[in-house]
């Protein structure tokens, strides 16, 4: 029997992506890349949340993981120990959803500080 693929069709660019890796946003479903471009114009590198953008300027001397939220640390630091690691391992260790891990890498990868990086066909997150 063959194993049933779980795909869903991007919203914006139809391109299908497993559903775990989807975003849901009301009735639309994205794959990451088109997630993050909807969401860059406003959100862009923004853990730091309510800080203005003079104040984010002035905090701009400030490196690595200052103003990330706890969660946004423990997946960096935990990335950093391990110089890199599958999000399954991240869900299974650090106790996390998929969904979330997803969002919060979104942002670490926003803030440049992870990204993704193909290991013989597995994708692992790794430091920037
Ligand atoms: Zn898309």
């Amino acid at each position: 029997m063959a194993e049933e693929k779980n795909l869903v069709k991007c919203s914006n660019c139809g391109q299908e992506v497993p559903r775990e890796e989807v975003f849901q946003e009301a009735d639309q479903f994205l794959c990451e890349e088109c997630y993050l471009d909807k969401h860059q114009k406003i959100k862009a590198c923004d853990p730091w949340g309510v800080y203005s953008k003079k104040v984010l300027r002035k905090r701009a001397d400030q490196e690595g993981t200052d103003g990330l939220t706890d969660l946004q640390k423990k997946i960096y630091e935990f990335i950093v120990s391990r110089n890199g690691a599958t999000p399954a391992e991240m869900v299974k260790e650090l106790k996390v959803s998929p969904n979330e891990l997803q969002n919060q890498i979104a942002i670490l990868r926003h803030c440049e500080l992870l990204k993704g990086q193909d290991r013989d066909g597995v994708i692992y997150v790794v430091p920037w």
